[in-house]
This record gives structure tokens, C-alpha cells and sequence, in this order.
């Protein structure tokens, strides 16, 4: 599913004010990954979206190859299933669950797009 929004945030930047591309997907791949900085490696990560609707000059997730294009985002609808489905994976298994969750190092959580602040609230619950 494709369609164009206009962003809503009442703070928003002129440039936040041009519109910006959102994809509706299926996430198929897991969830709560382990970040490759060091930093990180302790906490696992989720991102709600791939792409950001901020386009900061100096944001590194260009460079990612699921990288939708600067003025368009792509947001995993499944994200809230995939975290209950995974966590009741490693209470079965007996695994220890995460302490924290480190939300979106490649994103904006709260970006100002109805669709990513629903996913987001739904999987933080
Ligand atoms: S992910 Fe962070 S740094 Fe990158 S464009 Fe979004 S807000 Fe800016």
C-alpha cells in the first residue's frame, strides 16, 4: 500500500512541511536485532520505519540499502505482533527477556505521520 501524507506537526520545518511518501509493509524479517555499535550491542533495537522523514544532512541511514529515497518513508505495520511474537518465543524457550529496548537509532519514533505514531504507540504497549 502506497499513499502521500502531509506532515501534521504544528512545530514543523518548512521542509517538513513538503510531503512525504508512506509505504505500508510487512516486516519479514526480525524485530529486535542486536545494533552493530559497540555501544549498543547490549540492548535490543527496533525501528519502526525505514527512511525518515527529517532528512538531518548528516544522517548515516541513507546508506542503508532498505533506504526508501529522502522525502518518503516506509513504515512496518506488523511491528507491534512481531515484538509479542518474539518476546513469547524467548519465554518459552526460557531465554531472558531484554531489560530495555533501544527505539529507533535509524528513525524518528514520534515523526509526525499518523501511521508511524500508531505503530509506534501499539508496540511500545
Ligand atoms: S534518523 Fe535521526 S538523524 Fe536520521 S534523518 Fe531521522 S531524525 Fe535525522
Amino acid at each position: 500500500m502506497r499513499h502521500t501524507v502531509r506532515k501534521s506537526s504544528a512545530a514543523a520545518t518548512e521542509r517538513e512541511a513538503d510531503l512525504v511518501k508512506v509505504s505500508l509493509v510487512d516486516r519479514k524479517t526480525n524485530v529486535l536485532t542486536t545494533s552493530k555499535l559497540r555501544c549498543l550491542s547490549h540492548l535490543p533495537t527496533v525501528n519502526m520505519t525505514a527512511g525518515c522523514m527529517h532528512g538531518c544532512a548528516y544522517c548515516y541511514i541513507r546508506g542503508y540499502a532498505q533506504y526508501p529515497g529522502d522525502e518518503a518513508v516506509t513504515v512496518y505495520r506488523n511491528t507491534a505482533e512481531q515484538v509479542e511474537h518474539e518476546l513469547q518465543k524467548k519465554i518459552k524457550r526460557g531465554k531472558p527477556l531484554p531489560i530495555a529496548v533501544y527505539f529507533c537509532p535509524s528513525s524518528d519514533t514520534f515523526m509526525p505521520v499518523d501511521e508511524v505514531l500508531e505503530q509506534s504507540y501499539k508496540t511500545m504497549k
